[in-house]
């Protein structure tokens, strides 16, 4: 048997990649540092790129099952609540056989992998293991768990850095993660509000708002009846406090849209965000895959979606390499591709999405109405818009690895 791929991170990228390994025969182990899957309220929407993906490992059917199908996404003008332009996914039916998202939320994906992760004797998933020290060699790589009050060193032919933005392997490896982070942090509220019925939104709607921008995303919920998460900014500087309360949670959510009686709310949670990308995604036989290698504002729901495409090109690489069906050089593939992909892509969209909804000059935002109107009513341009905001054209444009 080769030397196991070694797994930091057992969030959705992680699981994903030892997925895809382990359906190649590959031994693989991950280690994750919390006791279970986190289950907080974070990315849900996966575009067709990604749906195409996870069809390729055999989860698209459960995933579509448990997640909501939104087939459209709309841009709203907040101030006049007129919508400017809504698009159809239907569009990509002759690029893709899922022209739609699914908007699935992050722990039910990566539980879905755990449980098929289980059907391989190669490969394991062990909680409550944090990677506390990595030591890469010519030959292998070792790392340090740390379990409760107990040490190990465990041994690897590759090391798969998948654990977050704060990631521990990035750190120690000494790669450089290059960016900046915004003054203003994203609220999230969860509440079973139906915006579909009540203001007409589509499961994805952004509303673009010189004082306050705002999105709106519907997921299905632990029980599938379906719970809409509402994101807006806050001021620099605002305490948790003056966000958080009860007070100030119902008074966001009136502004935006008033109704008879209080919201009530199932989940409330704010987070830092940050446009950055590790100087590189590879060095020997360590690899950075999801938020440890890039990270950026959830505006247009591209992060999530990036690290899994990270997940299945590194997997068919690495299987390819140790089943000796590619030489040792072609690993270089996965830094020289999918960090410019990153960059030119989910940089630059998700900052151009960001610009777009909290635009104040009113001539400037009238130009991205009169564009995304324009766009949306031309089928060949919307077909080239939701090429690129799907991620589909940044996967057609990378080399097969498998
Ligand atoms: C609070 C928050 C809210 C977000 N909301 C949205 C959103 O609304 N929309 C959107 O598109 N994106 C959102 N994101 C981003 C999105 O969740 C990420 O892009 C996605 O989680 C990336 O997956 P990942 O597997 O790379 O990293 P993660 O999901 O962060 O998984 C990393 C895993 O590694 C584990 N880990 C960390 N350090 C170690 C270690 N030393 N050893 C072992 N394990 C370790 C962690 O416990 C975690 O389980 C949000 C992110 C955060 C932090």
């Amino acid at each position: 048997m080769k030397d196991p791929v070694l797994i930091a991170g057992g969030g959705p990228v992680g699981i994903i990649a030892a997925l895809a390994l382990a359906r190649r025969g590959i031994s693989v182990r991950v280690f994750e540092a919390g006791g279970s899957v986190n289950d907080a309220p974070r990315a849900s929407t996966l575009h067709p790129s990604t749906l195409e993906m996870l069809a390729s490992i055999g989860l698209i059917d459960d995933v579509i099952a448990r997640g909501v199908v939104a087939r459209t996404f709309q841009f709203w003008d907040r101030p006049t609540g007129r919508m400017i332009a809504e698009f159809d996914h239907a569009a990509l039916r002759e690029d893709t056989p899922y022209p739609f998202v699914v908007q699935c939320e992050q722990h039910k994906l990566a539980k879905l992998g755990i449980e098929r992760l289980r059907s391989y004797p190669h490969a394991e998933v062990n909680f409550s293991s944090q990677v506390i020290a990595v030591d890469p060699s010519e030959d292998g790589v070792k790392i340090t768990i740390k379990t409760g009050t107990r040490r190990e060193v465990v041994a690897g032919g590759y090391l798969i850095g998948a654990d977050g933005g704060r990631s521990t392997v990035r750190k120690a490896t000494g790669i450089d993660f290059v960016g900046y982070t915004f003054p203003e942090r994203f609220l999230v509220l969860t509440t079973p509000f139906d915006f579909a019925t009540e203001r007409g939104a589509a499961f994805r709607s952004y509303f673009s708002d010189p004082e306050e921008w705002a999105n709106l995303f519907k997921v299905a919920g632990e029980d599938g009846s379906g719970l809409w998460r509402a994101v807006f900014p806050t001021l620099p500087g605002q305490t948790d406090d003056d966000v958080l309360g009860a007070d100030a949670v119902e008074a966001r959510l009136q502004t935006f849209f008033p109704k008879p009686g209080p919201y009530r709310i199932f989940h409330r949670n704010i987070y830092r965000v940050h446009q950055r990308v590790a100087a590189h995604f590879r060095k020997g036989r360590v690899f950075l895959a999801g938020d440890s290698a890039h990270v950026n504002n959830p505006i247009g729901g591209l992060g999530l979606n990036c690290g899994i495409h990270d997940a299945i090109q590194l997997a068919g690489l690495l299987a390819a390499v140790v089943l000796g069906e590619r030489p040792n050089a072609d690993l270089a593939l996965y830094d020289q591709t999918r960090r410019p992909i990153n960059i030119e892509y989910v940089q630059q969209q998700t900052i151009a999405n960001k610009k777009r909804l909290e635009e104040k000059e009113p001539a400037a935002r009238e130009a991205n109405f009169a564009f995304l109107r324009k766009t949306a009513a031309d089928p060949k341009m919307q077909r080239a818009f939701l090429m690129r905001t799907s991620l589909l054209d940044s996967v057609r444009r990378q080399p097969a690895t498998s």
